[in-house]
């Protein structure tokens, strides 16, 4: 009897002649999260992957907390592996069982069957009809509820058979590194790391860009973006952060432009570094955590303005959706504890009392000339921090 676990995977069916490239990814990115839990095996059959240990203490717990953050995996259960031997499965049925209920108080259950192995003399339907009684038999306080049971036991006959009761499920989407880099604004608010992650979640690595305005905003704010990269990193496989220094672009921009623009005029400074950024790396796309009408600078004429500054595609995974909704994921993903953190934010230090909701393009780029944007952009750069999570 071997303790496994059995990971699958959904959306990667679909692809054709070029599955095995997501498979093998997958499968990389496994031993990468895994790796310093213990030797590891990692065998891919019939369009799923086992998991094993010759590890007396590995830890399968923790590994399963870990599969449940990996891009690409639909479900993971914690499975026993034996012969496909009947006896051995009524046996090993029976431990499984009564482990069961002594932990969990179970009191009804059904037994649901696959036989991809056609050569087992039983088919499925005997299978569930025979091992329910026989566990019946042993078990005599268990009920047998076909509806709505308090558990199930699964028995998968293939090469070998596979027992388990437990479906955990994972974030699903594609794995890491198979759908290219993005460059992610990451401010500490509740909105952008959820962006983040859900273009994480097709596949796409991701960098971060933070603008910090000291001393405005304090080294907590800054450490809670760190925080909040730390997160977003465990399910995107690593994540390099950059920290821009922004007060002087945004005291020059506050001094020089006209108040009701301000946030418009920084918020294109924020694109253009982030596309400098993004092209030093190979980034093929902006990432922000807007969405139509949250606020001033995220009305459809603002972005319109914004997107203006740049080339580069932005992206934005929130745009449709309510704050609860947002709310949601973030709580899901587990970086809204630490979003919701009362730092100051660089966007409300410089902001106007009445931000133009409807900027004109043609405005927009007169009331940027008097600063010198290039010098603005160049030092920021320069004096740019990077931090590898
Ligand atoms: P969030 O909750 O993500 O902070 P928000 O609703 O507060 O978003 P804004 O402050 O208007 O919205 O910012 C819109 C987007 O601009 C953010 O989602 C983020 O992508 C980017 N952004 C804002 N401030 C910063 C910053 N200091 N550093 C990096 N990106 C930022
Ligand atoms: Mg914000």
């Amino acid at each position: 009897m071997d303790k496994i676990i059995l990971v699958r995977y959904e959306e990667i069916f679909l692809k054709g002649l070029n599955k095995h490239v997501f498979e093998n990814r997958l499968i990389k990115n496994i031993k990468q999260k895994l790796d310093d839990l213990g030797s590891v095996r990692i065998t891919k059959s019939q369009s799923r992957i086992y998991i094993e240990s010759d590890d007396a203490d590995f830890d399968f717990d923790e590994a399963i907390i870990r599969l449940t953050k990996i891009f690409g995996i639909a479900s993971i259960s914690p499975v026993v592996r034996i012969k496909s031997d009947y006896d051995e499965i009524r046996k090993t049925s029976l431990d499984i069982v009564g482990d069961l209920i002594e932990r969990k108080s179970y009191k009804t259950f059904k037994v649901e069957s696959k036989r991809g192995d056609k050569s087992f003399p039983m088919s499925s339907p005997r299978i569930c009809a025979d091992l329910g009684g026989y566990i019946l038999s042993k078990f005599p306080r268990l009920k047998v509820d076909v509806h709505n049971p308090d558990f199930i036991l699964y028995v998968e006959v293939r090469e070998n058979t596979y027992l388990y009761s437990e479906i955990i499920p994972s974030v699903k989407g594609l794995p890491t590194g198979t759908g290219g880099l993005a460059t992610l604004l990451l401010s500490g608010g509740i909105d952008s790391p959820v962006a983040g992650w859900m273009i994480a979640k097709r596949g796409v690595e991701i960098e971060a860009v933070y603008f910090h305005s000291y001393p405005y905003t304090s080294d907590r704010a800054k450490d809670k973006v760190i925080k909040l990269s730390e997160i977003l990193s465990e399910y995107c496989m690593g994540i390099k952060l950059h920290i821009v220094p922004f007060t002087e672009i945004q005291t020059s921009i506050n001094e020089k432009c006209p108040h009701e623009y301000i946030t418009i005029i920084m918020r294109r400074f924020m694109m253009r570094i982030a596309e400098r950024i993004a092209r030093k790396s190979g980034s093929l796309a902006l990432v922000t955590g807007e969405a139509i009408g949250q606020v001033a600078s995220q009305t459809m004429e603002s972005m319109l303005v914004t997107n203006n500054a740049v080339t580069l595609p932005v992206y934005r995974p929130l745009i449709g959706m309510d704050k609860n909704e947002v709310i949601e994921i973030a709580k899901r993903i587990g970086t809204f504890d630490t979003s919701i953190l009362p730092y100051e934010d660089c966007c409300t230090v410089f902001v106007a009392k009445h931000p133009v909701i409807k900027p004109s393009l043609q405005k927009t780029l007169e009331y940027e000339k008097p600063l010198d944007s290039e010098k603005l952009i160049n030092d920021a750069l320069s004096r740019t921090e990077v931090i590898k999570l």
